[in-house]
């Protein structure tokens, strides 16, 4: 393929074939999830979001009767905000999630 053939057929499709990797690209954390106040770690340290992993935290709870939101390590939300949070780590932490330490609530 000569130069001026290569030009004329690759310079028309260049800016679509841009869009099309830029549009691939994998988003973070923080970028696709912020719509959701819950799930925005944008504020959360490394090592708190491997201690969430390590704990085995789910956003929905395995086992009914077993919730954060009954734990009695649930941070309730306070100030107008949509989620709780757990006193092992920082980070939004769902009302119906679940992680290995989940204990009774004492009364
Ligand atoms: S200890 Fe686990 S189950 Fe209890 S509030 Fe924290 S994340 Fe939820």
């Amino acid at each position: 393929m000569k130069r001026r053939e290569f030009i004329t057929i690759a310079l028309p499709i260049l800016p679509t074939t841009a869009f099309l990797v830029s549009s691939c690209q994998p988003k973070s954390a923080s970028q696709s999830e912020t719509t959701d106040p819950c799930k925005d770690f944008s504020t959360v340290s490394e090592n708190d979001l491997k201690t969430r992993k390590k704990l085995g935290y789910v956003d929905a709870s395995p086992r009914a009767e077993s919730q954060c939101g009954n734990c009695n390590l649930w941070l309730p939300p306070k100030d107008g905000k949509a989620c709780g949070g757990c006193m092992l780590f920082k980070g939004p932490v769902q009302t119906a999630g679940y992680c290995t330490y989940w204990a009774p609530q004492s009364k």
